[in-house]
């Protein structure tokens, strides 16, 4: 007796090859039988006649790693058919909770009454399990917060022993099951590191077979973006690592256009056998901390360290030049919305430039305030990106789907979510919605693959990605002509519409559009499967 049918739904398999019908049988966690299952051979029987049956989207880019922890039911992830995250990126992560990072950390989990119960990366990922979430995840270690762990905020060149105790934390996470480490080299102290220092760390990411994945040092916003694509091309070839260059984008005037020449890097290093993949969200508007705005030396030393520096007249003077030109490149205080602001959350969804008016400020004053006012605690949406450019890089077939979102809730602790972004709630249904019913960009069987079989390969994940007999029953129901995404920068927290039914390890987290409270997620470690 199988424990669930799918009857005569459209098989998107996750290959990229054309639809077909079939029903699906799953039995325990697996999918079983793939063809003609008659009716009274199931425990529970979907009908999925006119719907597409793909397996279950694999977010490779997100930020969930707090978030998971104060609520494990990750409904914006599954209600948009992810059943797999990966976290943490961009080089800010949860752990080795040791050194300087402990009060980060702390911190940062801290406003959610989440207590620091761990050090090592290994303990993070069990406080992970330990929570049964209902979308599996990747863990991955974070570059930034190991170095945090070891320097601090300083600038400095490692020593010896600091560059062996920085490699230690990244063999223990490795050891314990991480797919790879992250960086985020437009944040501090991440940024710190140089290239060989990455080079290094990475060199043991590749012993245990991971993925180096890299918010890369400019994306045309911060210096050279295509010197920071071959960095991450170079560290690939130097430490013979795979590489995962995060959110693609040509963000801001200088780059505007040149997504073309970004993706023919890629290829080439492809040809020259760096195994390099990049993501994408599909939005024309970045989220970040308002600090991107500001150069990366006058940030040493943290939060407190910066507020000093501004108060030095000649020093204040040169970051503020330097914001200005952060600014234009962005173009301007128009383009960039408060997202949070808890000091005055009315000023939340109001662009910079309103705000300096309203207060009768310049900018950079403006700016300036807010950060002191809030510890350095001020989110953006930045609406700098091209459609051009997104779209030359969603068809592009080395570019994966990716959220950069979190699993967050309308309701609960998580309601107020600190970067309210519509990725966080629609970015797969936009997809499949917008991009490929609407703007009709890729087929759908492709769309499907970026989101599934292409990240499973990529971070090794065994027997997900694809719907295969003895495969994991990772699945994802979605209605072709109806799925879409509904939240938008002005009401970022609205569920997707059109996608039914999505299943984890074989059991049922979303029936017809409701979250069922079920958590059958896993954490996929390495070695493990
Ligand atoms: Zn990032």
């Amino acid at each position: 007796m199988l424990d669930l049918v799918i009857s005569g739904g459209r098989v998107a398999d996750g290959s990229g090859g054309p639809l077909y019908t079939a029903d699906i049988g799953v039995a325990g966690e697996r999918i079983v039988r793939i063809g003609k299952i008659q009716s009274g051979e199931g425990r529970t029987r979907i009908e999925a006649t006119e719907l597409i049956v793909a397996p279950g989207f694999v977010d490779v880019h997100t930020h969930s790693d707090i978030t998971i922890l104060v609520d494990p039911r990750a409904e914006s992830a599954v209600r948009q058919g992810v059943t797999t995250q990966i976290f943490p990126n961009c080089g800010m992560g949860l752990a080795p909770a040791v050194g300087d990072a402990r009060a980060d950390i702390a911190e940062r989990v801290g406003q959610f009454g989440i207590e620091v119960d761990w050090k090592t990366a290994g303990e993070y990922f069990d406080r992970v399990r330990s929570v049964s979430p209902a979308v599996n995840v990747v863990p991955m270690v974070a570059q930034g917060t190991v170095r945090m762990a070891v320097m601090g905020f300083s600038q400095a060149e490692p020593t010896p022993a600091q560059l062996e105790a920085m490699r230690d934390h990244v063999r223990e996470a490795m050891r314990s099951g991480a797919r790879g480490m992250c960086s985020g080299l437009r944040y501090v102290p991440g940024g710190y590191a140089s290239r060989e220092e990455l080079i290094e760390l990475a060199r043991i990411v590749s012993e245990y077979g991971g993925v180096y994945a890299s918010h890369i040092r400019s994306e045309g916003d911060n210096g050279d973006w295509f010197d920071a694509i071959d960095e991450a091309l170079a560290i690939g070839h130097g430490a013979r690592v795979r590489v995962q260059i995060s959110h693609l984008k040509a963000l801001g005037a200088d780059v505007w256009g040149k997504s073309g020449r970004a993706l023919a890097a890629i290829e080439k290093a492809r040809e020259q056998g760096v195994d390099v993949l990049g993501d994408q969200y599909p939005y024309d508007a970045t989220s970040s901390t308002m600090f991107v705005l500001f150069p990366q030396w006058c940030q040493e030393g943290g939060v407190e360290a910066f507020l000093l520096r501004t108060a030095d007249a000649a020093l204040r003077a040169d970051i503020e030049s330097s914001f200005t030109t952060s600014l234009a490149l962005r173009g301007g205080g128009d383009r960039m919305t408060v997202s949070e602001y808890r000091p005055d959350p009315l000023l939340e969804g109001k662009t910079l430039a309103r705000i300096a008016q309203k207060h009768r400020q310049g900018v950079f004053e403006t700016a300036m305030s807010m950060l002191e006012t809030s510890n350095g605690r001020v989110s953006m949406v930045f609406h700098t990106l091209e459609r051009d450019d997104i779209e030359r890089i969603f068809v592009n077939p080395r570019v994966m789907v990716a959220s950069d979102g979190s699993a967050v809730a309308p309701h609960g602790k998580l309601a107020a979510d600190y970067y309210p972004h519509p990725r966080n709630y629609g970015c797969f249904p936009k997809v499949l919605g917008d991009f490929v019913r609407g703007r009709k960009l890729l087929p759908v069987e492709e769309a499907v693959r970026k989101m599934t079989s292409l990240p499973a390969e990529h971070f090794g994940l065994e027997r997900r990605g694809r719907i295969r007999p003895g495969w994991y029953a990772d699945l994802t129901i979605f209605d072709p002509d109806t799925v879409a995404d509904r939240a938008t920068f002005e009401n970022p927290r609205e569920f997707p519409a059109g996608i039914p039914y999505v299943i984890v390890n074989g059991r049922l987290v979303v029936e017809q559009g409701s979250h069922t409270g079920n958590r059958p997620g896993k954490v996929l470690a390495a070695g493990e499967e």
